[in-house]
């Protein structure tokens, strides 16, 4: 090894170490040569590194070491992968150039670690994140190898993110959810997605975070008890018939728990699905259908299904590539297990998704769906008329998340769209020409509105006319980035035109005020917070401004346009940053002893958001909105990852300080079994009476032996909130006690 003036003779071994333990790890094959580089790329890393440590203290080199790792076990990357991994902080980091990795490693490798380079530095500015992640996907159609190590990168950052200060540790851990959660999620890495919302959780959420994982812990005996029992007689059946396979039963992630707790408002007791079992067939590729099918019917003989649960995406795989079959079935005890059916390939696939997906191309004989993917991927990329924002919110909505519904063209052919896509979609989809020009759609022979929602199985027949031309309204009736992307670029240029007269009033404007138009015009734009010029000119144009009234807010001083700093004349344009679900009334009451950056609040005008109803104790953050002052949310706040991750430039630390005598409204949801009247005296007892809160409002609904009560009670911070929570939790037929997020 190079000459190491900086680390410690005992850290040498423990680098040595750490990476022949990487090497052990690599699944992917590798020949002599492969070794050779890749050793030479680690002493160079080593060397270029030797004076840099982690915040953790640990030298800087264990980290890209950490990171091939992950290429190469958890990813399954081969030597390319692992060598740009290894070199993956150099340029940016130390004196080492990308013409020296381009002379020593060649032009691809150099390549790959310049995509890698020019990532981090995007991020290091103060962009928005919709435009870093616009960013990554631009890298991403390029070679998406330089994704996969950004995304080992990011996940070996998430792992030792402790040693950061909280404020970084919540930055990082909302653009992780914003950005790489989701690309995981849609190039089928599902282990790195799942350890990435966990990951996410533990910072922002730590109490419930480690609640669960605690209980978890406390019956994993039970639950590996009931996996046995539960696999005992399916192992025989399947040996039996001579299906050659793996059963493993696995928990389900802290994260998928959660929301489960969440979404079906049930405690974690009442949760049954904990742990999925997975049973692997190992069979040739032109054997798996069948026998993954063989096997079902093993299962279902043994435990009973539950039909309307079963999911089969061997015949028709997921867009992601994921293949495999699902079903729920009733265990010991009358417990809900759900089963995983699957091949030994479409479990490599399932486990390590694009990267994987090489292996095997061709194999099946499936549509290429990444190619797909990344052709829709490129298509939304070229369109120079989106934003960014408006480009991640199309992206995220059809292309990452959603499920898909298969429809077919007159002619039979089959076309994947996401679910909720309508009939007017289908025709963006077969070609931007039938979306401009469709004037009536046909669906199984019926004429449909142009909005409705395509069906499993619908063939659908566009009709259209020359003269046809899309309007505003039609956003309202498509879903898809492809279909919204087009109606808003033709939408942009028939308002560019329709502004000329706008234009043309504020150039007369400006000429009679003797100054000049371009160096002068965005004062307006940003003072009225226009995205664009063109919005501002047609909003004269149209007569919803008045040049008049647009100039009171304006003097001119040395040739130049300046905003007059009074309350302006005309009302300034409302933003909206902040998709605030519910606006209500200021929600608190006295004086709240809260700290922004460090000081009293009281210094600041600020307001508790009313989105989240933060209660002292509660870990929040300020937010600097364009008029409206601060706002305080929770970070568990359902806004804070896109503010976060968006805005992330207006968030300021807040923090609670020792407590006053201020109050807070904090709103309940009861559920439980109705037994009668009664129920509203009975909950209102307990807290006024019982414990001396007071009622904001109470109301309550419910039908055959159940009710849902909506409460508001004044509190004085968390604490007191949780006294509540578990004294009505301890009511007679009550269910559950759930704070509203
Ligand atoms: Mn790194």
């Amino acid at each position: 090894m190079a000459e190491v003036l900086e680390i410690k003779k005992e850290e040498k071994a423990l680098i040595l170490e750490a990476y022949e333990d990487m090497v052990a790890s690599i699944k992917a094959e590798i020949d002599e040569n492969d070794r050779k580089v890749m050793r030479e790329s680690f002493e160079l890393a080593t060397w270029a590194h030797r004076y840099q440590r982690r915040k953790s203290g640990e030298p800087y080199i264990l980290h890209p070491i950490a990171v091939a790792k992950i290429c190469a076990e958890e990813i399954g990357l081969g030597a390319t992968a692992i060598i740009s991994a290894l070199l993956h902080d150099v340029v940016e980091d130390t004196e080492v150039t990308l013409e020296q990795l381009k002379e020593k490693f060649g032009e691809k490798i150099a390549r790959i670690v310049d995509g890698l380079t020019k990532l981090d530095s995007a991020y290091n500015v103060r962009s928005p994140q919709a435009e870093n992640f616009k960013k990554v996907l631009s890298t991403l159609v390029e070679d998406v190898r330089v994704v996969l190590i950004k995304m080992a990168d990011r996940l070996h950052n998430m792992r030792t993110l402790g040693a950061m200060p909280r404020h970084k540790q919540l930055k990082i851990a909302a653009e992780t959810n914003f950005i790489y959660a989701p690309l995981a999620h849609r190039l089928g890495l599902y282990n790195l997605k799942t350890e990435y919302l966990d990951l996410c959780m533990k910072i922002t959420d730590p109490e419930n975070y480690h609640r669960i994982a605690r209980k978890l812990q406390e019956t994993r005996r039970e639950r590996t008890a009931y996996i046995k029992e539960f696999i005992a007689p399916l192992r025989e059946k399947l040996d039996e018939a001579d299906i050659p396979c793996e059963i493993i039963g696995r928990p389900k992630s802290i994260y998928s728990i959660f929301k489960k707790i969440q979404n079906k408002k049930v405690s974690f007791e009442e949760i049954y699905d904990l742990f999925a079992v997975r049973i692997i067939v190992d069979v040739p590729p032109n054997k798996e259908k069948m026998v993954c099918w063989q096997a079902y019917s093993i299962v279902t003989d043994v435990h009973s299904p539950i039909p309307e649960r079963l999911k089969d995406w061997i015949t028709i795989p997921k867009s992601n590539g994921y293949e495999s079959l699902h079903t729920t079935v009733v265990g010991p005890e009358g417990k809900f297990v759900e089963v995983q059916i699957r091949s030994m390939r479409m479990d490599e696939i399932a486990e390590r998704g694009f990267a994987a997906h090489w292996k095997y191309k061709g194999v099946s004989d499936q549509q290429d769906v990444y190619e797909r993917w990344l052709d829709s991927v490129r298509e939304i990329l070229e369109n120079p008329n989106v934003d960014a924002v408006e480009f991640l919110g199309n992206f995220k909505s059809d292309n990452l998340f959603s499920e898909e519904v298969y429809v077919y063209t007159p002619m039979g052919d089959m076309k994947i769209l996401p679910k909720g896509a309508t009939a007017l979609d289908f025709a963006f989809s077969i070609h931007t020409d039938l979306g401009y020009h469709c004037t009536a759609l046909k669906v199984n022979k019926k004429l449909v509105p142009m909005g409705y929602k395509l069906k499993n199985g619908d063939q659908i027949h566009i009709i259209t006319n020359k003269n046809q031309k899309p309007t505003e309204d039609w956003l309202n009736m498509v879903i898809t980035g492809k279909a919204k992307n087009k109606i808003r670029s033709v939408m942009k240029e028939r308002k560019r035109k329709e502004g000329e007269l706008g234009k043309e009033a504020l150039e007369r404007k400006f000429s009679h005020l003797k100054i000049d138009f371009d160096t002068n015009i965005d004062v307006l734009v940003k003072f009225f917070d226009f995205s664009s010029r063109v919005d501002l000119y047609y909003e004269i144009a149209v007569g919803k401004l008045s040049v008049i009234d647009i100039m009171k807010n304006f003097k001119v001083e040395h040739n130049k346009l300046v905003v007059i700093e009074e309350e302006p004349k005309t009302p300034v344009k409302e933003e909206t940053p902040e998709p605030e679900k519910r606006s209500r009334s200021k929600k608190v009451i006295g004086n709240p002893r809260l700290l922004i950056n460090g000081e009293p609040a009281d210094k600041y005008d600020y307001n508790l958001a009313t989105c989240c109803n933060p209660v002292q104790g509660d870990q929040v953050f300020a937010y600097l909105t364009a008029n409206a002052g601060l706002k305080i949310h929770r970070v568990s706040c359902p806004n804070a990852t896109n503010i976060m991750a968006n805005y992330g430039y207006r968030v300021m630390k807040a923090e609670w300080g020792a407590t006053t005598e201020a109050t807070f409204v904090a709103d309940l949801v009861i559920t439980g079994i109705d037994d009668g009247p009664g129920v509203i005296e009975r909950l209102s007892h307990q807290i006024s009476t019982q414990l001396g809160f007071n009622i904001r409002s109470l109301s309550i609904s419910g039908e055959e032996g159940y009710f849902e009560a909506n409460i508001s009670i004044l509190v004085m911070n968390t604490d007191q909130l949780k006294i509540a929570i578990r004294s009505l939790e301890g009511l007679r037929n009550v269910s559950t006690v759930r704070r509203i997020e």
